[in-house]
């Protein structure tokens, strides 16, 4: 049974992952859309800022019950 093209789309940035990397999301052209299932994750890029606001949230939070 055929299941189709699974592909990670990023949340933020919108673009795929594909077997050559995080394309733009233009580049699904590429493929038959009836058989790709979206999964919307992060890109390493996006991930990483998502990644330091919550840092930096968790930061302040510490800052602010600490006074
Ligand atoms: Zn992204």
């Amino acid at each position: 049974m055929a299941m189709g093209k699974h592909i990670v789309k990023c949340c933020i940035c919108h673009r795929i992952r594909t077997d050559r990397g995080w394309e733009p999301e233009h580049s699904r052209d590429a493929f038959s859309r009836d058989e790709i299932s979206y999964s919307h994750g992060y890109c390493p890029t996006c991930y990483e800022e998502a990644l330091m606001q919550i840092k930096a949230r968790v930061a302040q939070t510490a800052l602010r019950t600490a006074s």
